[in-house]
């Protein structure tokens, strides 16, 4: 019986390469998006993958959701949190909507989700999580605090939720793509770009498909041994 996988936001970007790649492997995938009803509707069109609508940052919402799609698909058995926004500023300009925005959207989506899906995953005595983290969060970045905060926030969620699964079957990894091309990207200027780019060892930003190939890797029943990693994707961004 196929799997059922759920990628929040992924509808576009990294997420719809993650979904692609889950039900090309024969995953039964579910996307979830958070307000771009156009986007999501050719999406689907496009793929054949249902996409429900819910603001991951909404403890209810999330829970309601995940149990319709409980309901209408069986429970989720691989959660991927790729869900993420941004909303620069530096700390002197920013409001502290940008950062709750940032914590709640990025971060506490990861507790909304995971607390919808751990109790079936715990009863199954199998489960896959996939947190998508950044290298931002890594390494922090100008005008960022917000975002860094979030996302090294769910490297330490991800380790401590990893010794919590690891006697359930129930394995949770994190992944820190390094600069992706996606719209997340493109909304930086591109004399920013520019620069980002000249510090990236093989010269290019990342495509989707380079994430969304090692969350299929972290995913499969084979990987059961890899649990609280991190696995860093960036074209070398790491190695100064
Ligand atoms: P995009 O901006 O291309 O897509 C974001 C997706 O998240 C969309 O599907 C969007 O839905 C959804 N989303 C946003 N807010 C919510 C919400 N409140 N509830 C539900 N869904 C929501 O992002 P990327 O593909 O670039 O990024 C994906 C993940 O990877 C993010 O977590 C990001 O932080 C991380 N990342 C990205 C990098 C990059 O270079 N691109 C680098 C490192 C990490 P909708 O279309 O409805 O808005």
């Amino acid at each position: 019986m196929s799997k059922v996988a759920l990628v929040t936001g992924g509808t576009r970007g990294i997420g719809e390469a993650v979904c692609i790649a889950l039900k090309n492997a024969g995953y039964k995938v579910v996307a979830n998006y958070g307000g771009n009803d156009e986007v999501a509707k050719t999406f689907t069109e496009r793929t054949g993958i249902p996409a429900f609508k819910f603001d991951v940052s909404n403890f209810e919402k999330t829970k309601e959701a995940i149990d319709q799609i409980a309901d209408d698909y069986g429970p989720v058995e691989v959660l991927v949190n790729n869900a993420g926004i941004t909303r620069d500023g530096t700390m002197h300009r920013m409001r502290f909507e940008q950062w709750d925005a940032v914590i709640q959207t990025n971060l506490a989506s990861c507790f909304n989700t995971c607390r919808a899906v751990i109790d079936s995953m715990r009863a199954n005595q199998f489960g896959r999580i996939v947190n998508i983290g950044s290298v931002n969060g890594q390494a922090g970045q100008y005008g960022q605090v917000n975002y860094a905060a979030a996302k090294s926030g769910i490297h330490g969620f991800t380790k401590a939720l990893a010794l919590e699964g690891a006697g359930k079957g129930i394995t949770v990894n994190a992944i820190a793509p390094g600069y992706v091309d996606t719209d997340m990207v493109r909304a930086v200027p591109e004399e920013v770009l520019k620069k980002i780019i000249a510090t990236i060892p093989v010269g290019r930003l990342g495509k989707p498909e380079d994430i969304a190939r090692s969350v299929l890797f972290l995913v499969g029943d084979e990987a059961g041994f890899i649990t609280g990693s991190t696995l860093s994707i960036n074209g070398g961004q790491h190695m100064y």
